[in-house]
């Protein structure tokens, strides 16, 4: 039982008195796995004070401390990766091959790719007769989702330091307890005091005091675009720079001219994908569209593939999906697919309900549906489930315009026989990250969404950028 009661401000653990609690539930077993206080606007108050005292010192700071200050985190880290991604499988149902390697590892990573970013990066430069300088932007809110916890904190936590910004930060809380132990490394490597806060709670609550307060200079969220508007509505009186990294509904298109093996392994890779993290990925390519001509054999591949797909309990090995992360989550998917039923889509894997011997636990049966319309809500929402779309397509031109016609715009995914075909589909693509024929990520590239999928980038370079003002000064020789 983990009691993570704690918030974490001016560089101390507080217990904050009388603070409701929220129990935290394992969703492979449905038990109360741990619980957090839930912080009130007060606690966010506190936090920005300490944040903004910190501010002062630690925007000096020199390139040669935060580098240092960066790779005493990086090391910590390494040293909990292993709690870390127990902590995630439990509070969130990753499989134990998820939550450490991937999850965990995509956390820590970030550390280390803001130091190869921080070497180099031009803070100073002449620009005709300008001078231009880029200076942090002050204290920066931080809101985070649960599906992907620590890699979604340290995308956001690793430029702010490198860059000298101050944080006041509320971890989901759905799956507070890897944030939890994230702040403890940061403390451990010595982050100073007052630089990085914590307080956990309830979006409406803390999350709306961190988007609305006036001492907070930009807020960075990642989560719904549902909550994603509602932070930037709340920021709006104060002027404040704001990011979004929201939901998706990615298209994956594959194209007419591979042969019957590439064809087979593009279209089983895109339906493992789809299932990864239990199709809970805000870049998950969950319409798939393939020609007209070839429905029949995408068909065949992608229901043998998602029948041999394992779900089942996260800490054991052989699962390749754990259990969605809440009752809302499986709700929330059962009634899509419903939905998909009743407006026609034709169900060609999976469906309703929990997989056979699985009835404790939010598992969900991995599903497809084909004869999929790009009109209905199944291919236009974001299911957040491990459900697939096949839509078919009559002409390239066509799959290119059946992408685009979604409100998202976070990933796209194309695979061809032709590199050139392939890369010109991607430049009509509307959304922030293309994956040609299957190329993995890359957490060094900058990721963000067109459209109702966000604004702003993170990661690399793009991402420092969104924690700087740009500053001119004239008549300096
Ligand atoms: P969510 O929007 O419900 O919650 C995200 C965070 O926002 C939580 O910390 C929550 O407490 C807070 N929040 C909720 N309402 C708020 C409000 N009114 N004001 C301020 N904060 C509020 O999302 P979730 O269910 O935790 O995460 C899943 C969503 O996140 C999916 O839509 C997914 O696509 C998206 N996501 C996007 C990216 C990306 O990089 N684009 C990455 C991961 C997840």
């Amino acid at each position: 039982m983990r009691d993570y009661l704690n918030f974490y401000l001016n560089g101390q653990w507080v217990v904050p008195e009388n603070r409701e609690r929220l129990a935290v539930i394992n969703p492979a077993t449905e038990q109360v796995a741990g619980q957090i206080s839930l912080g009130t606007s007060a606690d966010v108050d506190a936090a920005v004070q300490a944040a903004q005292a910190a501010f002062v010192d630690f925007a000096q700071t020199t390139r040669d401390q935060r580098l240092e200050l960066l790779q005493a985190v990086a090391s910590e880290y390494k040293k909990r990766s292993d709690d870390i991604a127990a902590a995630i499988t439990e509070e969130m149902g990753a499989p134990a091959w998820l939550s450490g390697s991937n999850q965990a590892a995509a956390g820590y990573l970030h550390f280390k790719s803001a130091i190869d970013v921080l070497r180099d990066y031009a803070f100073e430069y002449q620009q005709d007769t300008a001078w231009i300088r880029e200076e942090p932007i002050g204290v920066c809110g931080f809101i985070t989702p649960w599906n992907w916890p620590v890699n979604q904190i340290g995308c956001k936590l690793a430029p702010a330091l490198a860059t000298g910004c101050t944080v006041v930060w509320k971890p989901s809380e759905v799956a507070p307890f890897s944030a939890y132990l994230l702040m403890e490394v940061l403390h451990q490597a010595g982050v100073p005091q007052g630089v990085v806060n914590m307080v956990n709670g309830d979006g409406p609550t803390v999350g709306a005091a961190i988007s609305a307060h006036p001492d907070i200079q930009m807020v960075s969220f990642t989560g719904s675009t549902r909550a994603g508007i509602a932070v930037a509505q709340d920021a709006a009186p104060s002027i404040k720079r704001v990011t979004q990294e929201l939901g998706g509904k990615s298209a994956n298109i594959i194209l007419d001219d591979l042969s019957a093996e590439a064809f087979g392994k593009a279209v089983a890779g895109g339906s493992k994908t789809m299932c990864v993290n239990s199709g809970q990925n805000c870049n998950a390519p969950s319409r798939m569209l393939v020609p007209q001509a070839r429905l029949a054999e995408a068909e065949a591949v992608v229901k043998m593939t998602l029948e041999n797909i394992t779900v089942g309990n996260p800490t054991d090995r052989n699962s390749f999906c754990g259990p969605v992360v809440s009752q809302v989550q499986w709700d929330r998917i059962q009634h899509l697919i419903q939905q998909g039923i009743d407006e026609g889509a034709q169900l060609l894997v999976g469906g309703p309900g929990k997989p056979a011997g699985l009835d404790t636990g939010f598992y969900v049966k991995p599903t497809a549906f084909t004869q999929v319309r790009n009109d209905m809500a199944i291919a236009q929402q974001e299911i957040f489930g491990p459900v697939l779309c096949l839509i078919p397509y009559e002409s390239e031109q066509q799959a290119i315009e059946l992408a685009n016609a979604n409100d998202y715009g976070l990933s796209g995914y194309v695979s061809g026989a032709d590199p050139e075909r392939v890369k010109q589909v991607a430049q009509q693509l509307r959304a922030g990250m293309i994956h040609l024929n299957g190329a993995q990520m890359d957490r060094t590239a900058p990721f963000g969404g067109y459209k109702h999928s966000g604004n702003g980038r993170e990661r690399g370079p793009q991402g420092f950028a969104e924690f700087l003002e740009t500053k001119a000064v004239l008549g300096a020789h």
